[in-house]
Protein backbone atom coordinates (compact mmCIF):
# COMPACT_ATOMS: atom_id res chain seq x y z
CA UNK A 1 0.00 0.00 0.00
CA UNK A 2 2.83 2.11 0.88
CA UNK A 3 6.38 2.26 -0.37
CA UNK A 4 8.17 1.50 2.71
CA UNK A 5 7.37 -2.44 4.33
CA UNK A 6 7.15 -0.36 7.99
CA UNK A 7 4.38 1.92 7.09
CA UNK A 8 0.68 1.00 7.52
CA UNK A 9 -2.95 2.25 8.57
CA UNK A 10 -4.26 1.67 11.99
CA UNK A 11 -7.87 1.43 13.30
CA UNK A 12 -8.60 5.41 13.28
CA UNK A 13 -7.27 5.15 10.38
CA UNK A 14 -4.10 6.60 11.28
CA UNK A 15 -0.83 6.17 9.00
CA UNK A 16 1.61 3.86 11.59
CA UNK A 17 5.29 4.10 11.05
CA UNK A 18 7.36 0.92 13.28
CA UNK A 19 4.23 0.66 14.66
CA UNK A 20 3.40 4.46 15.81
CA UNK A 21 0.66 6.20 15.60
CA UNK A 22 2.07 9.46 13.40
CA UNK A 23 -0.64 11.35 14.77
CA UNK A 24 0.57 10.83 17.89
CA UNK A 25 4.19 11.47 16.83
CA UNK A 26 3.35 14.47 15.46
CA UNK A 27 1.02 15.88 18.68
CA UNK A 28 3.83 14.91 20.90
CA UNK A 29 6.89 16.19 19.55
CA UNK A 30 5.56 18.75 16.89
CA UNK A 31 6.26 19.50 13.57
CA UNK A 32 7.94 19.44 11.09
CA UNK A 33 9.43 15.84 12.67
CA UNK A 34 11.81 13.19 11.50
CA UNK A 35 11.00 10.26 12.21
CA UNK A 36 13.20 7.14 11.95
CA UNK A 37 12.37 3.45 12.78
CA UNK A 38 15.13 1.85 14.23
CA UNK A 39 13.85 -1.68 13.60
CA UNK A 40 13.98 -1.05 9.72
CA UNK A 41 17.42 0.29 9.75
CA UNK A 42 18.27 -2.82 12.22
CA UNK A 43 17.07 -4.87 9.29
CA UNK A 44 18.66 -3.29 6.12
CA UNK A 45 22.32 -3.14 8.22
CA UNK A 46 21.78 -6.43 9.07
CA UNK A 47 20.77 -7.95 5.54
CA UNK A 48 23.66 -6.13 3.69
CA UNK A 49 26.24 -7.70 6.35
CA UNK A 50 24.80 -11.51 6.46
CA UNK A 51 24.61 -11.65 2.74
CA UNK A 52 28.67 -10.45 3.00
CA UNK A 53 29.18 -13.29 5.68
CA UNK A 54 26.61 -15.90 3.29
CA UNK A 55 28.06 -15.13 0.09
CA UNK A 56 31.76 -13.36 0.43
CA UNK A 57 32.68 -15.67 3.52
CA UNK A 58 32.36 -12.82 5.94
CA UNK A 59 35.71 -11.51 4.10
CA UNK A 60 33.71 -8.35 3.91
CA UNK A 61 32.37 -5.40 5.68
CA UNK A 62 29.73 -3.15 5.54
CA UNK A 63 30.25 0.92 6.61
CA UNK A 64 27.23 3.02 6.43
CA UNK A 65 27.69 6.17 4.31
CA UNK A 66 27.03 9.11 7.41
CA UNK A 67 26.65 11.77 5.12
CA UNK A 68 22.74 9.83 4.23
CA UNK A 69 22.18 10.33 7.66
CA UNK A 70 24.66 10.73 10.74
CA UNK A 71 24.19 11.81 14.91
CA UNK A 72 25.10 10.25 17.52
CA UNK A 73 22.21 8.05 17.48
CA UNK A 74 22.75 6.37 14.57
CA UNK A 75 26.43 5.88 15.59
CA UNK A 76 25.61 3.82 18.07
CA UNK A 77 23.08 1.49 16.39
CA UNK A 78 25.93 1.19 13.22
CA UNK A 79 28.39 0.02 16.31
CA UNK A 80 25.50 -2.00 17.77
CA UNK A 81 25.24 -4.03 15.11
CA UNK A 82 28.99 -4.50 14.03
CA UNK A 83 29.26 -2.55 10.85
CA UNK A 84 31.48 -0.12 10.12
CA UNK A 85 31.14 4.11 9.34
CA UNK A 86 32.62 6.08 5.93
CA UNK A 87 32.60 9.48 6.92
CA UNK A 88 33.66 12.64 4.99
CA UNK A 89 34.32 15.29 7.05
CA UNK A 90 35.89 16.30 10.63
CA UNK A 91 32.62 16.64 11.58
CA UNK A 92 31.21 13.02 10.84
CA UNK A 93 34.47 12.15 12.40
CA UNK A 94 33.81 13.70 15.35
CA UNK A 95 30.28 12.22 15.92
CA UNK A 96 31.33 9.07 15.41
CA UNK A 97 34.03 9.99 18.36
CA UNK A 98 31.82 11.22 20.50
CA UNK A 99 29.08 8.38 20.06
CA UNK A 100 32.28 6.02 20.98
CA UNK A 101 32.38 4.18 17.36
CA UNK A 102 35.31 1.71 16.94
CA UNK A 103 37.11 4.41 14.85
CA UNK A 104 39.78 1.34 13.15
CA UNK A 105 35.83 0.44 11.52
CA UNK A 106 35.78 3.91 10.09
CA UNK A 107 36.81 4.85 6.39
CA UNK A 108 37.99 8.38 6.06
CA UNK A 109 36.53 10.18 2.47
CA UNK A 110 36.84 13.42 0.88
CA UNK A 111 37.76 14.97 -2.53
CA UNK A 112 39.23 18.04 -0.41
CA UNK A 113 40.32 16.88 3.11
CA UNK A 114 42.09 19.73 5.44
CA UNK A 115 45.48 19.00 6.87
CA UNK A 116 43.40 19.38 9.94
CA UNK A 117 40.87 16.68 9.23
CA UNK A 118 43.89 14.49 7.94
CA UNK A 119 45.79 15.20 11.54
CA UNK A 120 42.22 14.42 13.65
CA UNK A 121 41.60 11.18 11.30
CA UNK A 122 44.96 9.84 12.17
CA UNK A 123 44.73 10.74 15.58
CA UNK A 124 41.11 9.18 16.23
CA UNK A 125 42.70 5.86 14.49
CA UNK A 126 40.57 5.76 11.54
CA UNK A 127 40.88 2.17 9.67
CA UNK A 128 41.21 3.73 6.45
CA UNK A 129 41.87 7.27 4.76
CA UNK A 130 40.60 6.69 1.01
CA UNK A 131 43.18 9.32 -0.93
CA UNK A 132 41.77 11.52 -3.66
CA UNK A 133 44.43 12.90 -5.50
CA UNK A 134 48.35 12.80 -5.24
CA UNK A 135 48.42 16.47 -3.49
CA UNK A 136 47.20 14.70 -0.81
CA UNK A 137 48.89 11.91 -0.74
CA UNK A 138 52.07 14.13 -0.13
CA UNK A 139 50.67 15.64 2.86
CA UNK A 140 49.13 12.67 4.66
CA UNK A 141 52.81 11.47 4.38
CA UNK A 142 53.98 14.59 5.80
CA UNK A 143 51.79 14.69 8.83
CA UNK A 144 52.08 10.91 9.38
CA UNK A 145 55.44 11.51 9.65
CA UNK A 146 54.86 13.90 11.63
CA UNK A 147 53.23 12.44 13.98
CA UNK A 148 54.46 8.33 13.72
CA UNK A 149 52.18 7.00 12.16
CA UNK A 150 51.63 4.53 9.32
CA UNK A 151 47.81 4.87 7.97
CA UNK A 152 46.29 2.40 5.94
CA UNK A 153 44.94 3.66 2.93
CA UNK A 154 43.00 3.16 -0.06
CA UNK A 155 42.94 5.10 -3.79
CA UNK A 156 39.91 6.44 -5.12
CA UNK A 157 39.33 4.92 -8.41
CA UNK A 158 37.11 6.21 -10.94
CA UNK A 159 36.58 2.77 -12.81
CA UNK A 160 34.81 4.35 -15.87
CA UNK A 161 31.35 2.88 -15.23
CA UNK A 162 28.19 5.11 -16.75
CA UNK A 163 25.79 3.76 -13.64
CA UNK A 164 22.97 5.49 -15.41
CA UNK A 165 22.10 3.45 -18.31
CA UNK A 166 20.79 0.01 -18.42
CA UNK A 167 24.02 -1.07 -19.60
CA UNK A 168 27.06 -0.77 -17.99
CA UNK A 169 28.51 1.27 -20.69
CA UNK A 170 32.55 1.68 -20.73
CA UNK A 171 32.66 5.58 -20.85
CA UNK A 172 34.78 7.99 -19.91
CA UNK A 173 33.61 9.21 -16.79
CA UNK A 174 37.01 10.93 -16.73
CA UNK A 175 35.17 13.83 -16.01
CA UNK A 176 34.20 13.95 -12.45
CA UNK A 177 36.11 15.81 -8.86
CA UNK A 178 36.25 12.43 -7.30
CA UNK A 179 39.40 10.18 -7.61
CA UNK A 180 42.27 9.08 -9.93
CA UNK A 181 41.24 8.05 -13.85
CA UNK A 182 42.28 4.43 -14.50
CA UNK A 183 42.29 4.59 -18.44
CA UNK A 184 44.35 7.83 -18.44
CA UNK A 185 47.20 5.79 -16.31
CA UNK A 186 46.48 8.62 -13.65
CA UNK A 187 45.83 5.84 -10.91
CA UNK A 188 48.52 3.47 -12.26
CA UNK A 189 50.80 6.60 -11.72
CA UNK A 190 49.73 7.09 -7.93
CA UNK A 191 49.72 3.91 -6.68
CA UNK A 192 53.16 3.14 -8.23
CA UNK A 193 53.93 6.30 -5.90
CA UNK A 194 52.31 5.05 -3.00
CA UNK A 195 54.18 1.92 -3.00
CA UNK A 196 57.35 4.02 -2.44
CA UNK A 197 56.06 5.93 0.29
CA UNK A 198 57.14 5.23 3.44
CA UNK A 199 55.00 7.03 5.60
CA UNK A 200 51.56 5.40 4.32
CA UNK A 201 50.53 1.68 3.30
CA UNK A 202 48.63 1.28 0.25
CA UNK A 203 46.17 -1.19 1.31
CA UNK A 204 43.27 -1.10 -0.95
CA UNK A 205 41.07 0.72 -4.09
CA UNK A 206 38.03 2.11 -4.02
CA UNK A 207 35.26 3.31 -6.16
CA UNK A 208 32.08 4.47 -6.15
CA UNK A 209 30.58 5.05 -9.40
CA UNK A 210 26.87 6.76 -8.30
CA UNK A 211 23.56 6.95 -6.33
CA UNK A 212 19.77 5.73 -6.08
CA UNK A 213 21.12 2.60 -8.77
CA UNK A 214 19.12 0.13 -9.48
CA UNK A 215 21.03 -2.28 -11.64
CA UNK A 216 23.52 -4.58 -10.57
CA UNK A 217 25.07 -4.97 -13.99
CA UNK A 218 27.27 -1.63 -13.25
CA UNK A 219 28.37 -2.48 -9.66
CA UNK A 220 29.16 -5.70 -11.49
CA UNK A 221 31.60 -4.30 -14.00
CA UNK A 222 33.21 -1.78 -11.72
CA UNK A 223 34.20 -4.90 -9.62
CA UNK A 224 35.54 -6.47 -12.77
CA UNK A 225 37.30 -3.55 -13.73
CA UNK A 226 38.52 -2.95 -10.01
CA UNK A 227 39.94 -6.86 -10.18
CA UNK A 228 41.64 -5.86 -13.34
CA UNK A 229 43.84 -3.13 -12.26
CA UNK A 230 44.52 -4.83 -8.81
CA UNK A 231 46.01 -7.68 -10.95
CA UNK A 232 47.70 -5.18 -12.88
CA UNK A 233 49.33 -3.72 -9.96
CA UNK A 234 50.39 -7.57 -8.75
CA UNK A 235 51.69 -7.88 -11.78
CA UNK A 236 54.03 -4.96 -13.16
CA UNK A 237 54.79 -4.20 -9.38
CA UNK A 238 54.85 -7.11 -7.55
CA UNK A 239 52.60 -5.77 -4.81
CA UNK A 240 48.95 -7.11 -3.47
CA UNK A 241 45.92 -4.78 -3.08
CA UNK A 242 44.43 -6.37 -0.40
CA UNK A 243 40.79 -4.04 0.14
CA UNK A 244 37.98 -3.68 -2.38
CA UNK A 245 36.05 -0.96 -1.31
CA UNK A 246 33.12 -0.99 -4.19
CA UNK A 247 31.14 1.80 -2.50
CA UNK A 248 27.38 2.83 -2.24
CA UNK A 249 24.50 3.60 -4.52
CA UNK A 250 21.92 1.29 -4.46
CA UNK A 251 18.46 2.18 -5.24
CA UNK A 252 15.32 2.52 -2.97
CA UNK A 253 11.65 2.46 -3.72
CA UNK A 254 11.08 6.25 -3.37
CA UNK A 255 7.37 5.71 -6.06
CA UNK A 256 5.37 2.65 -6.12
CA UNK A 257 7.08 2.48 -9.82
CA UNK A 258 10.66 1.85 -8.56
CA UNK A 259 11.58 -1.90 -7.97
CA UNK A 260 15.01 -2.17 -6.25
CA UNK A 261 16.10 -5.34 -6.11
CA UNK A 262 16.69 -6.86 -2.40
CA UNK A 263 19.90 -6.41 -0.98
CA UNK A 264 20.77 -10.19 -0.74
CA UNK A 265 20.69 -10.35 -4.73
CA UNK A 266 22.90 -7.35 -5.20
CA UNK A 267 25.55 -9.22 -2.98
CA UNK A 268 25.35 -12.74 -4.30
CA UNK A 269 25.67 -11.37 -7.66
CA UNK A 270 28.82 -8.98 -6.93
CA UNK A 271 30.24 -11.41 -4.38
CA UNK A 272 30.21 -14.25 -7.40
CA UNK A 273 31.60 -11.89 -10.02
CA UNK A 274 34.50 -11.17 -7.12
CA UNK A 275 35.55 -14.46 -6.59
CA UNK A 276 35.49 -15.86 -10.18
CA UNK A 277 37.21 -13.09 -11.30
CA UNK A 278 39.78 -13.25 -8.98
CA UNK A 279 39.99 -17.34 -9.87
CA UNK A 280 40.30 -15.88 -13.24
CA UNK A 281 43.26 -13.29 -12.71
CA UNK A 282 45.25 -15.59 -10.44
CA UNK A 283 44.77 -12.88 -7.31
CA UNK A 284 43.87 -13.37 -4.02
CA UNK A 285 40.36 -12.80 -3.08
CA UNK A 286 40.33 -9.42 -1.68
CA UNK A 287 38.54 -8.26 1.52
CA UNK A 288 35.16 -6.52 0.12
CA UNK A 289 34.08 -3.25 1.33
CA UNK A 290 30.54 -1.10 0.37
CA UNK A 291 29.56 1.79 1.74
CA UNK A 292 25.29 1.85 1.83
CA UNK A 293 24.06 5.00 2.87
CA UNK A 294 20.20 5.61 1.26
CA UNK A 295 19.45 2.03 0.93
CA UNK A 296 20.05 1.71 5.09
CA UNK A 297 18.24 4.42 6.31
CA UNK A 298 15.99 5.84 3.33
CA UNK A 299 13.05 4.08 3.61
CA UNK A 300 13.39 3.81 7.50
CA UNK A 301 12.46 7.62 7.82
CA UNK A 302 9.79 9.81 7.44
CA UNK A 303 9.20 13.88 7.71
CA UNK A 304 5.53 14.68 9.76
CA UNK A 305 4.24 17.97 8.81
CA UNK A 306 1.35 20.47 9.90
CA UNK A 307 -0.86 21.61 7.15
CA UNK A 308 -1.58 25.40 6.83
CA UNK A 309 -3.10 27.35 4.28
CA UNK A 310 -4.22 25.83 1.17
CA UNK A 311 -4.47 27.47 -2.11
CA UNK A 312 -6.35 26.37 -5.03
CA UNK A 313 -6.31 28.26 -8.35
CA UNK A 314 -8.67 26.93 -10.84
CA UNK A 315 -7.13 25.20 -13.93
CA UNK A 316 -3.73 25.67 -12.72
CA UNK A 317 -2.69 23.75 -9.22
CA UNK A 318 -3.62 23.38 -6.11
CA UNK A 319 -1.00 24.28 -3.21
CA UNK A 320 -1.16 22.59 0.13
CA UNK A 321 1.10 24.74 2.30
CA UNK A 322 3.49 23.23 4.89
CA UNK A 323 5.12 24.12 8.10
CA UNK A 324 8.50 22.91 6.68
CA UNK A 325 9.67 22.72 3.41
CA UNK A 326 13.01 23.21 0.87
CA UNK A 327 15.03 23.56 4.30
CA UNK A 328 14.47 20.10 5.66
CA UNK A 329 14.00 18.65 2.57
CA UNK A 330 16.07 20.17 0.10
CA UNK A 331 16.45 17.31 -2.55
CA UNK A 332 13.80 18.73 -4.93
CA UNK A 333 14.51 22.28 -5.32
CA UNK A 334 18.79 20.19 -5.94
CA UNK A 335 17.43 17.15 -8.08
CA UNK A 336 13.90 17.31 -8.73
CA UNK A 337 13.32 14.00 -6.61
CA UNK A 338 10.21 12.54 -6.32
CA UNK A 339 8.57 11.70 -3.25
CA UNK A 340 5.19 10.03 -1.76
CA UNK A 341 2.70 11.99 0.57
CA UNK A 342 0.22 10.94 2.91
CA UNK A 343 -2.31 13.04 5.39
CA UNK A 344 -1.56 10.71 7.82
CA UNK A 345 -5.14 11.05 9.76
CA UNK A 346 -6.57 10.42 6.70
CA UNK A 347 -4.17 7.57 5.73
CA UNK A 348 -7.28 5.42 5.26
CA UNK A 349 -8.59 7.75 2.55
CA UNK A 350 -7.72 7.27 -1.39
CA UNK A 351 -5.44 10.05 -2.47
CA UNK A 352 -7.60 11.25 -5.20
CA UNK A 353 -6.20 14.58 -5.96
CA UNK A 354 -3.04 16.11 -6.67
CA UNK A 355 -1.53 18.71 -5.66
CA UNK A 356 1.38 20.40 -5.27
CA UNK A 357 3.16 20.73 -1.96
CA UNK A 358 4.87 23.65 -1.13
CA UNK A 359 7.05 25.03 2.01
CA UNK A 360 7.15 28.24 3.73
CA UNK A 361 10.70 29.71 2.79
CA UNK A 362 10.68 33.09 0.42
CA UNK A 363 11.54 30.97 -2.44
CA UNK A 364 8.89 29.64 -4.96
CA UNK A 365 10.85 26.61 -5.91
CA UNK A 366 10.59 25.56 -2.37
CA UNK A 367 8.41 22.64 -2.85
CA UNK A 368 8.24 19.20 -1.38
CA UNK A 369 6.81 17.70 -4.89
CA UNK A 370 4.07 18.40 -7.80
CA UNK A 371 1.36 16.60 -9.11
CA UNK A 372 1.82 14.55 -6.34
CA UNK A 373 -1.73 11.68 -5.05
CA UNK A 374 -3.02 13.29 -2.45
CA UNK A 375 -6.07 12.66 0.51
CA UNK A 376 -7.96 15.97 0.73
CA UNK A 377 -5.85 18.19 2.76
CA UNK A 378 -6.60 20.95 4.75
CA UNK A 379 -5.44 23.39 7.79
CA UNK A 380 -4.55 21.30 10.63
CA UNK A 381 -3.72 17.92 9.15
CA UNK A 382 -0.73 15.65 9.58
CA UNK A 383 1.25 15.31 6.28
CA UNK A 384 4.03 12.84 5.93
CA UNK A 385 6.06 12.76 3.40
CA UNK A 386 7.55 9.49 2.89
CA UNK A 387 11.11 7.03 2.34
CA UNK A 388 12.99 10.61 3.59
CA UNK A 389 15.26 8.86 5.98
CA UNK A 390 18.03 9.44 3.84
CA UNK A 391 19.78 13.16 2.90
CA UNK A 392 17.36 14.82 4.63
CA UNK A 393 18.10 15.66 8.05
CA UNK A 394 22.10 15.55 6.91
CA UNK A 395 21.22 18.46 4.42
CA UNK A 396 19.22 20.48 6.62
CA UNK A 397 19.52 24.09 6.60
CA UNK A 398 18.63 27.33 8.36
CA UNK A 399 17.47 29.61 5.74
CA UNK A 400 15.08 32.12 6.22
CA UNK A 401 16.35 31.56 10.06
CA UNK A 402 14.17 28.27 10.54
CA UNK A 403 14.30 25.84 13.26
CA UNK A 404 15.59 22.93 12.16
CA UNK A 405 13.42 19.64 13.16
CA UNK A 406 13.58 17.40 16.01
CA UNK A 407 14.52 13.56 15.25
CA UNK A 408 12.72 11.06 16.65
CA UNK A 409 13.50 7.11 16.78
CA UNK A 410 10.54 4.78 16.84
CA UNK A 411 10.62 0.89 17.90
CA UNK A 412 8.31 -1.27 18.26
CA UNK A 413 5.94 1.22 19.08
CA UNK A 414 8.14 3.46 21.44
CA UNK A 415 9.56 6.52 20.85
CA UNK A 416 12.36 8.53 21.92
CA UNK A 417 14.11 12.48 21.05
CA UNK A 418 17.70 11.25 18.89
CA UNK A 419 18.12 14.67 18.40
CA UNK A 420 16.20 18.10 19.65
CA UNK A 421 14.91 20.35 17.87
CA UNK A 422 16.40 23.72 17.24
CA UNK A 423 15.97 26.88 19.72
CA UNK A 424 15.22 30.32 18.57
CA UNK A 425 18.51 30.83 20.97
CA UNK A 426 20.22 27.83 18.44
CA UNK A 427 19.76 30.16 15.52
CA UNK A 428 21.77 33.49 17.62
CA UNK A 429 24.24 31.09 19.02
CA UNK A 430 27.00 31.99 16.92
CA UNK A 431 25.85 35.73 16.59
CA UNK A 432 28.42 38.38 18.23
C1 LIG B 1 27.59 9.03 -1.13
C2 LIG B 1 28.58 7.93 -0.99
C3 LIG B 1 28.18 6.68 -0.53
C4 LIG B 1 26.75 6.34 -0.20
O1 LIG B 1 25.92 6.44 -1.30
P1 LIG B 1 24.38 5.96 -1.20
O2 LIG B 1 23.84 6.27 -2.54
O3 LIG B 1 23.75 6.75 -0.13
O4 LIG B 1 24.40 4.51 -0.88
C5 LIG B 1 29.14 5.71 -0.36
N1 LIG B 1 30.44 5.95 -0.65
C6 LIG B 1 30.86 7.15 -1.10
C7 LIG B 1 32.29 7.36 -1.36
C8 LIG B 1 29.96 8.16 -1.30
O5 LIG B 1 30.37 9.34 -1.77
Amino acid sequence: MFVSENLGVNEKGHLTVGGTDTVDLAAQYGTPLYVMDEELIRKNLRSFHNSMNKYYNGMGEVHFASKAFSCLEMCRIVADEGDGLDAVSIGELYTAVKAGFPMEKVGFHGNNKTDEELRYALETGVGHIIVDNIPELHRLETIAKDMGKKPHIMFRIKPGIDAHTHKAVMTGQIDSKFGFALETGEAFEAVKEAVACENVELYGVHCHIGSQIFDIEPFEAAAKTMLGFIAKIKNELNYEIKGLNLGGGFGIKYLEKDDPQPFEVFLERVSGVVRSECEKLGIAQPRMYIEPGRSIVGSAGITLYTVGARKEIPNIRTYVSIDGGMPDNPRYILYQSEYEAVVANKADQPRDEKVTIAGRCCESGDLIGENMPLQHAESGDTLAVLATGAYNFSMAMTYNRLQRPAVVFVNKGESRIAVKRESLDDIIRNDV
